[in-house]
């Protein structure tokens, strides 16, 4: 098993279950991160004892200085302190679960320093992909997926014999807070029912993304990366109940599935323990509990994000860092209260419409792409 974990994003949903599964099997932690949230990192720290300590906030970082000056854990700050909790020397394995495509020049940092990551931060592959998998490639780094889908399929994967047999990945997807809901049945939505999901506990940014399947169209993006497939051979299918992952199906139309309660800390573990199994925190999952399992086709009408998204990966280049960051501000401007839910769907779609190709080589290729669909975003509300 590793021995030392940095875990980025440790205050948030994942990170804190993160901590919940190094705690179960006294795992050791080298740095712990957060945005501003000092309270609770205090809490993590002074368990944890790491050596390395981050807050993104300057300020924040400065109060963290102060209340935790009788420990001999360093604090730092900014992207700076990211990229020093990335590529620290004592640590085995890099958990990155930061929220954004903030944490891809984290990713490609820790690739550099040939660590593995655990990771759940899916808007720096979809923003990011051709550059983290090409890095990944070239320094022999692995990334264990942590986001539920793709660990199914990774998990089923392992069944897959050497030569080339696997047909099609089939995601699964929970269908959200609005599922069966019409177009004009959406229009006056609020945030607080938007943030209601019926069956995961997350964070506020991936609960909005469930609600307009935003999430599902970055998870397509997402397992075409990590898999190496095209977003034709991965199907989604609407399974209301969350206990089957995600599905593969193998040239001979054998279909394999992973099941298990909805409970991030199973594929986090595994994501850590890889190839090794032990026991989890979770509780095993009871059939007798289990009345149904339902599966439908997702309705793309409604749910616009899922189709922008596969067109933003089939136009390639930074078409995807495009869609991802209209999407994180448009995210945050309905969380804030200052658009509509429906017009989320709509300006995700405006910008995959509108932006012209451009090639996706470098990272400024992606950053400039990126601020770029920000900006549009922000025109387009004005
Ligand atoms: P969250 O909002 O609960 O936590 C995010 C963490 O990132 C926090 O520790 C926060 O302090 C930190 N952070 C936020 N903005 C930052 C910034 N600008 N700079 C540095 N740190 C910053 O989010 P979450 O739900 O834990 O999700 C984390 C990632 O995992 C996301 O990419 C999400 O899509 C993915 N994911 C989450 C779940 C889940 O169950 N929560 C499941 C699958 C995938
Ligand atoms: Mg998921």
């Amino acid at each position: 098993m590793v021995n030392k974990l940095s875990v980025l994003g440790s205050t948030g949903s994942i990170g804190t279950q993160t901590l919940d599964v190094a705690r179960k099997h006294n795992m050791k932690i080298s740095a712990l991160t957060a945005h501003s949230n000092i309270e609770l990192l205090e809490e993590q720290i002074r368990e944890f004892k790491p050596a390395v300590a981050v807050v993104y906030d300057e300020n924040r970082a400065q109060e963290l200085k102060l209340k935790i000056k009788d420990l001999d854990t360093k604090v730092y700050c900014g992207m700076y302190g990211l990229l020093h909790a990335a590529t620290l020397d004592d640590c085995d394995l890099v958990v990155n679960a930061v929220v954004g495509m903030v944490g891809l020049k984290p990713t490609l940092a820790s690739i550099e320093a040939k660590k593995n990551i655990a990771f759940a931060n899916k808007e720096t592959l979809v923003a990011g992909g051709a550059l983290v998998m090409d890095a990944a490639k070239k320094n022999g780094v692995t990334l264990f997926p942590v986001d539920s889908e793709h660990s199914a399929i990774f998990q089923c994967l392992q069944a897959c014999p050497p030569e080339k047999s696997l047909k099609k990945i089939i995601l699964t997807a929970s269908g959200g807070p609005f599922f069966g809901k019409t177009y004009d049945e959406l229009k006056d939505v609020t945030v607080a029912q938007a943030l209601n999901h019926p069956n995961w506990s997350m964070g506020a940014k991936i609960t909005i993304d469930s609600a307009t399947m935003m999430n599902k169209g970055l998870e397509i993006i997402e397992a075409a990366w990590l898999f190496d497939m095209s977003p034709d051979d991965i199907e989604v299918v609407v399974h209301r109940e969350s206990i089957i992952h995600s599905m593969i199906e193998f040239v001979d139309n054998s279909v394999l599935a992973q099941l298990g309660l909805p409970d991030m800390r199973i594929p986090i573990q595994y994501a850590i323990t890889y190839p090794h199994r032990y026991e989890s925190p979770v509780q095993s999952l009871d059939f007798s509990k289990i009345s149904s399992m339902t599966f439908y086709h997702p309705d793309y009408d409604t749910f616009k994000c899922l189709d922008a998204c596969k067109k933003a990966f089939k136009r390639g280049g930074v078409i995807p860092a495009v869609a991802n960051g209209a999407n994180e501000v448009a995210n945050k401007l309905f969380r804030d209260g200052k658009i509509s839910f429906l017009e989320i769907g709509e300006l995700v779609c405006s910008a995959v419409d509108n932006f012209e190709y451009k090639e996706s080589k470098t990272l400024s290729d992606v950053l400039e792409a990126d601020k770029a669909a920000r900006e549009y975003v922000y025109n387009c509300i004005k």
